[in-house]
């Protein structure tokens, strides 16, 4: 198969799956044991840790391990929420991720003003956009690093400098931005940022949570581990395989994107050559889009038909995220960027994975050249 739907998931790397094997037998224990088994155990969190923190630019203090993107996402606005009781508004990007927006009902309910940032035509939250919506009520600002359907950056450190001028907190759903675009948290202002395994060639079901030392978090899971920070018995296969998958990310970044930017870039050029009236949804300068991502509006056609007739010849791509599939619902996303419906529905996203070959882009050019020729053969 043809993987261009790396954004929904990636395989487990072969070296993250060696690294894990023997925590699943060998080196079952539990590390709160006060037996040495244990104490392995622990020593193989406290790796990981260390690895996730080096990876983010951070201190291994401020990582907490979680099951996963939503479940980080979820910890971090509710923590943010009980530390700041007397304010009741939260901003939040429109293009939030469904485990960060699916909360919105419910802090409505409970009182609370939720103002929705809309992006930019071009998919971009702007910072004057967030400045406009922040004010001395407001609690909490959550805007991603990177969009998971258009691949949009938003520009994180500016609005940390908004919320934090008005004494509010910045949480960033890092889940699509880490491994592909550089996060430095030693640099940005940042005070909780997420990240999921299962997007960086590690396992799913694991993810964590960085929250800044200064800050004080209201755990969603009480209990004795992480810390405190985090109830229940430790993933430690997971814990040990995120930790490899950031090691690993380390390297590839360091390597450079420029490679997956070609491939990318290669990909547009031969389906706008095929489809002339279809356009690109999304940031047209470079350092405002992540490398790996394009989506493309297909006008008058049927995502959801586009995507059978690829899936047909084993090419994987996705309309919206693979959270929402299942479902013919148009993509908030690009809604929220102006989209009529029609055309959200008539749009695809292709996000690439490190193994991608051109052979593999090439090949899916020449599907959509058949594509084009049988559509033709349609309408005459
Ligand atoms: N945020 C973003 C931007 C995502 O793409 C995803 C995964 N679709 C999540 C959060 C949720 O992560 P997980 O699947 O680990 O719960």
């Amino acid at each position: 198969p043809v993987d261009l739907d790396a954004s929904a998931t990636t395989p487990v790397s072969r070296r993250v799956l060696e690294r894990m094997m023997p925590y699943f037998r060998e080196e079952y224990g539990n590390p709160s044991s006060p037996y040495e088994a244990g104490e392995r155990a622990k020593t193989a969190i406290s790796e990981a840790r260390a690895s996730v923190a080096s990876f983010l630019g951070c201190e291994s203090r401020e990582i907490v391990f979680t099951s996963g993107g939503t479940e980080s996402n979820q910890a971090a606005v509710r923590s943010a929420l009980r530390l700041k009781p007397e304010r009741r508004t939260i901003v939040l990007s429109a293009i939030e991720h469904s485990s960060i927006l699916g909360l919105a009902p419910e802090f409505e309910s409970s009182g609370y003003r939720v103002r929705r940032i809309d992006p930019r035509a071009d998919g971009r939250i702007a910072a004057a956009d967030v400045a406009e919506a922040v004010d001395s009520d407001t609690a909490l600002v959550a805007v991603m690093w990177v969009n998971n359907e258009t691949g949009a950056i938003a520009p994180v450190a500016e609005i940390a400098g908004i919320a934090h001028r008005k004494d509010a907190l910045f949480h960033c759903d890092g889940v699509a931005a880490v491994g592909k675009v550089p996060v430095d948290l030693s640099s940005v202002g940042i005070d909780s940022l997420s990240l999921s395994a299962h997007k960086i060639y590690g396992p799913k079901g694991v993810g964590a949570l960085f929250v800044r030392r200064t800050r004080t978090f209201h755990p969603l899971i009480p209990g004795a581990q992480e810390r405190k920070r985090r109830g229940g018995t430790e993933n430690v296969p997971g814990i040990v395989g995120l930790g490899e998958a950031s090691r690993e990310s380390m390297e590839f970044l360091a390597s450079g994107t420029d490679a997956l930017k070609r491939l990318r870039d290669r990909l547009e050029r031969g389906v706008l050559e095929i489809f002339p009236d279809a356009r690109r949804n999304g940031p047209a300068e470079e350092d405002a889009r992540a490398p790996h991502m394009t989506n493309i509006l297909f006008p008058g056609m049927s995502g959801e038909k586009i995507l059978w007739s690829l899936g047909k010849e084993g090419i994987r791509a996705s309309m919206g995220s693979a959270c929402s599939a299942g479902s013919v619902e148009p993509s908030h996303v690009l809604l929220s960027m102006g989209l009529s419906r029609a055309e959200a529905l008539s749009s695809l996203r292709f996000s690439l994975g490190r193994h991608l070959t051109e052979a593999e882009i090439d090949r899916t050019i020449a599907v959509f050249g058949q594509m084009a020729v049988t559509i033709g053969r349609r309408v005459s």
